[in-house]
């Protein structure tokens, strides 16, 4: 069982542990038990490769309470300058990685991050079906997946694939179009957003998906923001949007997101503004 709303560590940036807990508890206050980050989170960093899960591997290690609150979910996968490296070796090597760094016994959801072309998905399975045998994961997921590239890999894996991460917002509503949220659905898999807010778009330039989402909002007594999760929330795939925020406050207002309702034609206006199209 998830929260219907996730909180992610991409743009966690260095920062004393207390920060990180602050951040967390947040999240809590909001309902959010679903975290999010990835091997790579940080990378650009001073601290480079690994300093996201090390961060919140040193909150965890400060207070032993908070692990058994929290589903976590990381991702491996993604070598800068490589990009992408699921090869056996490296991805088995990549969980042990993560699993130190987290400093947790057990990762609760293991993501490909992305596609690497040059490992046929019958290794990644076997790799994904390994870590699962260990107990070192506890259910495997996929990000940035095509259905047809999803399909590829359950062919191969004796477990089902729990979860699949597509960039989904009133920006970026391809996965509606390309079958990922239809697939998602038929097979009973989980979905989660990644930059539900467009990564902040939402507020940059004179946005007219922005006087939408507030006029909904407001409607129903919340901000933009939460309208706006709400928004990729009312998906029949009950989608759990990953809330980017690093700003307590942001964090708890997603909680919001809940109180508000969308007539079919508010959601289809949003769809058409964001989207910059004309449904026929
Ligand atoms: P997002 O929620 O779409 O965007 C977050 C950005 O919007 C932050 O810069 C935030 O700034 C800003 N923002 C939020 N509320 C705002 C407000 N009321 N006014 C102005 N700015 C506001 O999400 P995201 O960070 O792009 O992505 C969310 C998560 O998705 C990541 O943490 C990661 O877990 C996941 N992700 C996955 C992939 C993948 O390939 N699988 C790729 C990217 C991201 P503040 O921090 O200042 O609030």
């Amino acid at each position: 069982m998830v929260s219907p709303i996730a909180w992610g560590m991409w743009r966690l940036a260095k920062t004393e542990t207390a920060s990180v807990r602050a951040l967390i508890e947040a999240a809590f206050e909001a309902g959010i038990t679903f975290f999010d980050t990835a091997a790579v989170y940080g990378a650009s960093g001073t601290d480079g490769f690994g300093a996201a899960e090390t961060l919140l591997g040193q909150a965890l290690a400060e207070d032993q309470t908070l692990r058994d609150q929290m589903v976590i979910a990381t991702k491996g996968g993604i070598s800068p300058s490589v990009p992408y490296d699921s090869s056996p070796d490296h991805l088995l090597s990549e969980v042990d990685d993560s699993l130190r760094r987290l400093e947790v016994d057990v990762i609760d959801l293991y993501q490909v991050h992305r596609r690497d072309f040059l490992t046929h998905p019958q290794e990644v399975a076997h790799v994904l079906s390994r870590v699962v045998e260990q107990g070192k994961v506890r259910a495997i997921g996929v990000s940035n997946y095509l259905p047809e590239e999803l399909r590829a890999l359950q062919q191969f894996l004796a477990v089902p694939i729990a979860s699949t991460q597509p960039q989904f917002s009133v920006f970026h509503p391809t996965p509606l179009f390309d079958g990922t949220l239809d697939h998602a659905m038929a097979n009973d898999i989980a979905v989660l957003a990644w930059s539900p807010l467009g990564g902040g778009r939402l507020w940059r330039g004179d946005n007219p998906v922005l006087q939408l989402v507030a006029a909904q909002g407001s409607a129903y007594g919340v901000d933009a923001a939460a309208a706006a999760l709400s928004w990729v929330m009312c998906h029949p795939a009950r989608i759990v949007p990953i809330v980017g925020s690093q700003n307590p406050d942001r964090i708890k207002a997603a909680a919001m997101a809940h109180r508000v309702v969308w007539t079919r034609q508010q959601w289809y206006a949003v769809l058409q503004a964001g989207a910059e199209i004309r449904l026929p």
